[in-house]
């Protein structure tokens, strides 16, 4: 590896302790992984890949306990999001699983808010 393409960044311990256990396993070396930092550079990639069309899309405009406010550039609309009393449900499509919740759940200062609503986050379990 060529240490001067690359930069250090600041992760969780326990998010670095996981990686170390999946790099160490025979599924990353069956990959091709041969470090943890391989493993960390493919998962940032792949999340950039995967939201970075929510990212040029919408934009949190506000949120707090009682809701979230999205600013759809797309549709070129706000759009609130309210907890029902179960799930967070949106005003414009009516519904507790939309693109605009599916974007919010990337958010981690929002995430910190819904998961005070009971929010389920089983995929988010090692964010802080
Ligand atoms: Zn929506």
């Amino acid at each position: 590896m060529d240490k001067t393409k690359w930069q250090s960044i600041m992760l969780p311990k326990e998010l670095v302790r996981d990686l170390e256990v999946f790099a160490e396993s025979g599924i990353a070396s069956s990959l091709g992984f041969t470090n943890k930092s391989q493993l960390a550079a493919f998962a940032i990639r792949d999340f950039l890949t995967k939201y970075s069309e929510y990212l040029e899309i919408y934009q949190i405009a506000d949120y707090s306990e009682e809701k979230i406010t999205v600013i759809d550039h797309g549709e070129n609309q706000i759009v609130t999001l309210k907890h029902d009393g179960k799930f967070l449900r949106c005003d414009k499509d009516k519904s507790n699983y939309c693109e605009h919740i599916k974007f919010v759940l990337i958010c981690p200062a929002v995430l910190k808010t819904v998961k005070k609503f009971g929010y389920p986050d089983e995929n988010n379990e090692h964010r802080t």
